[in-house]
């Protein structure tokens, strides 16, 4: 089954209206370059997704956001609704990044209820799993993530509607990366689990990307594996270049 590969770029908490928008620019000029086979996503903080969106308009770049509420509109002081992203011209949205596990106390039940908004409102999910250090060191690893994607991934799920990304958080941000087996183990496991709670086959169709520390020179041997389906890019996706030579070494 031949699944898109995607490469989507997670800005964090980084860009103001200016640089934002030349790192838009320069993506979307980069990825006219060359015929590419594969969705690219940009992911930018919620003050510049209007910005953005105008700056990629022509483009094939699609606009996510790094989190949502489960809620359609109320009182829910300083978040932002899955239809208010949509209104945003957002096709995905991030749910249970690591630093959102962390910062926020978020729970695989919460998780699991905001992409099941998100879903209802007709937004596509990115939903990101990963095991920390001391559950890598112990060997955790499989039944941390096995477990993430039981709780995270709503049951009625698809894989039109949903992309998972698995992201060691020892990886991120860090440039300490896990061995391609290691990589190539965890996500035939996540497949394994995927196809128990959602079936064979959108488990079969559904992308599951690879996320932590991936740059130029790393892109390659890690975006290749066969059950790796693109990568989810934080640090290296503020730089134009850099983000498309991953694209590049991935293969699109
Ligand atoms: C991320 O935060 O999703 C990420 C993968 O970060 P980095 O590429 O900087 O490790």
């Amino acid at each position: 089954m031949a699944r898109k590969i995607m490469i989507a770029g997670n800005w964090k908490m980084n860009g103001l209206s200016a640089d934002g928008l030349e790192l838009a620019k320069a993506i979307k000029a980069e990825v006219k370059l060359k015929k590419r086979n594969c969705e690219f996503v940009v992911c930018p903080p919620f003050t510049l997704l209007g910005t953005i969106k105008k700056a990629l308009k022509g483009s094939r770049i699609v606009l996510g956001a790094q989190d949502c509420h489960f809620d359609e509109k109320g009182a829910h002081t300083g978040d932002i609704s899955p239809l208010m992203l949509l209104d945003m011209g957002c096709t995905y949205v991030i749910l249970g990044h690591s630093e959102r596990r962390t910062d926020h106390g978020e729970t695989d039940e919460l998780v699991s209820k905001k992409a099941k908004a998100a879903h209802k409102a007709g937004l596509k999910t990115i939903i990101c799993i990963g095991e920390t250090l001391a559950q890598r060191e112990s060997g955790e690893t499989i039944d941390v993530c096995s477990k993430q994607i039981l709780g995270s991934v709503p049951d009625d799920a698809t894989a039109v509607d949903t992309v998972i990304a698995y992201e060691p958080v020892w990886a991120i941000g860090t440039g300490k990366t896990p061995t391609t087996q290691d990589v190539e183990e965890v996500h035939a496991a996540v497949r394994k689990v995927l196809a128990k709670k959602l079936g064979r086959a959108q488990a079969n169709k559904m992308r599951i990307l690879y996320g932590g520390s991936v740059k130029p020179s790393n892109a390659k041997e890690l975006l290749s594996l066969p059950d790796v389906d693109g990568g989810l890019i934080g640090g290296a996706s503020l730089k134009a270049g850099d983000f498309l030579a991953i694209a590049d070494n991935a293969g699109c």
